[in-house]
C-alpha cells in the first residue's frame, strides 16, 4: 500500500488527484484484507479502474484499490462458449482477442477504453449493442465482509448507461469477474450509424470490430492526446408529448422511440444546436469536432469542469427545456 499516490496519469481526464493511500491487489484474497482493513481503520473507500468515467477531486480521502485481476479464459462446450474476464482485463484488447478468435456479441464494443470490471457498471454501450446482451454474470465482493457473490445478469437491473452497481449497490461491491456468452455462429449488427457503409456484406466479426475502430477514432478525440471521458452527458430520454414539442420546432433532431415509449434525443445535438461545439472557457472545452465531448486542456481542476460542464447544460436546458445529466462518476 502507497501514501500519497498521484493519480493523475490514473485518469483520461488528466484531472490532477493525490490518494491518501493506494493499493493494486493481484488476487481476490489480497483485495479481501484490503477491504476488512478499510472497514476496520473507517476508510473511505474507491474502486478504480482505468479511470475512464471518472472526475477525480484533487484529494481522495481513504483507500483507492485498483484490482489488477488480469486473467481471462474461455470455456466451451456444445456450442456454447462462455468467457471468465477478471476486472483488471483491458476491455479493448479482450474484444479484440475474441473477433480474431472468430467470437460474435461484443465486437461493437470495440475501443471503449477501461477494464472489464467498470463495463457493468454503466452497462457499456455503443454501436447498437450494450453489454448486458452478451453478460450472463458478476462476481463481486461485498465491502462490508468481503463476502464472495455472483450476481446473474437478470438481477443486475440493466438500463441505459444504468444498473444496479450505480444504485442500490453503489459502493457496496467490488467487482472481480465478468462472464459473457459469446457465440462462433455469425451475428453482425450493422444497423447503427454508418457502420454498414465500412464493411463487406459478410465480414468477419475481426472486421466488425476494425470497422469499429477506424470510424471511433475519426470521431473521438483520443484521451492520451487530449483528456476527456467520453460523452459526458447522457442521452436524455423525454416524455413522448416533449419529443413531439421538439419536433415542431426542430425537425431534424435526431431522435430514438424507445420501448417504454419514451424519447431518446441526441445530447450532442442539442449542444451544437447551442452554438457551443469548440466553445472553451479556461482550461476546459467543447470538443470541435464531437460537442458530446467536453475536453480538459492542462491545469484545470475537477471543480472547474463541474462549474463549466453545469453552464452548459444549462444553455440546453434553457434553449430547448431538457435536462442533461452527466456520465462520467464523480470519485470522493
Ligand atoms: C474516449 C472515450 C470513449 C468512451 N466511449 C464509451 C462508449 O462508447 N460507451 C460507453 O458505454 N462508455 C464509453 N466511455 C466511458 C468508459 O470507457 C466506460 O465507462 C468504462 O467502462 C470505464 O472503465 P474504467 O475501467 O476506466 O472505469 P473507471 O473510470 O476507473 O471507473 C468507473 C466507475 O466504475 C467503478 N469501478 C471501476 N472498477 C470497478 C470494479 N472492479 N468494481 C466496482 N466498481 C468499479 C468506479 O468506482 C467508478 O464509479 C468512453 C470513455 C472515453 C475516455
Amino acid at each position: 500500500m502507497q501514501s500519497h499516490h498521484d493519480l493523475s496519469r490514473f485518469n483520461t481526464l488528466g484531472l490532477p488527484c493525490v490518494a491518501e493511500r493506494f493499493a493494486a491487489p493481484t488476487s481476490v484474497e489480497a483485495l479481501q484484507e484490503l477491504l476488512w482493513m478499510a472497514g476496520k481503520q473507517e476508510w473511505p473507500l474507491t474502486v478504480l479502474g482505468e479511470g475512464s468515467n471518472l472526475i477525480l477531486p484533487e484529494w481522495l480521502k481513504g483507500l483507492v484499490v485498483r484490482p489488477i485481476l488480469d486473467e481471462w479464459r474461455l470455456e466451451e462446450s456444445k456450442g456454447r462458449v462462455l468467457v471468465h474476464a477478471g476486472a483488471g482485463v483491458n476491455w479493448h484488447t479482450l474484444v479484440m482477442e475474441l473477433a480474431r478468435r472468430g467470437l460474435w456479441g461484443i465486437e461493437n464494443l470495440a475501443l471503449i477504453p477501461g477494464s472489464c470490471g467498470a463495463a457493468p457498471i454503466q452497462n457499456i454501450g455503443a454501436y447498437g449493442v450494450e453489454l448486458c446482451e452478451t453478460l450472463e454474470a458478476v462476481h463481486l465482493l461485498h465491502v462490508e465482509d468481503g463476502r464472495e457473490a455472483v450476481l446473474p445478469s437478470r438481477a443486475c437491473a440493466f438500463g441505459y448507461r444504468d444498473s444496479v452497481f450505480k444504485r442500490e449497490l453503489d459502493g457496496r461491491v467490488v467487482i472481480t469477474r465478468l462472464v459473457m456468452r459469446l457465440s462462433r455462429i455469425s451475428r453482425p449488427r450493422l444497423d447503427y450509424g454508418d457502420l454498414a457503409t465500412h464493411v463487406d456484406a459478410h465480414p468477419t466479426a475481426l472486421q466488425v470490430a476494425e470497422a469499429v475502430c477506424t470510424i471511433r477514432r475519426a470521431k473521438l478525440p483520443d484521451p492520451a492526446l487530449l483528456g476527456n471521458a467520453g460523452s459526458f452527458f447522457k442521452n436524455p430520454l423525454v416524455s413522448l408529448e416533449a419529443a413531439e414539442r421538439l419536433l415542431r420546432d426542430y425537425p431534424q433532431l435526431p431522435h430514438f422511440p424507445q420501448p417504454d415509449g419514451r424519447v431518446k434525443l441526441a445530447a450532442g445535438w442539442l449542444i451544437d444546436r447551442c452554438g457551443l461545439k469548440g466553445w472553451r472557457q479556461g482550461h476546459f472545452g467543447v470538443h470541435e469536432r464531437q460537442a458530446l465531448v467536453l475536453v480538459h486542456f492542462g491545469g484545470g481542476s475537477a471543480a472547474e469542469l463541474l462549474a463549466f460542464a453545469e453552464s452548459v447544460a444549462g444553455q440546453v436546458a434553457e434553449r430547448f427545456g431538457v435536462d442533461l445529466e452527466r456520465e462520467p462518476r464523480l470519485a470522493g
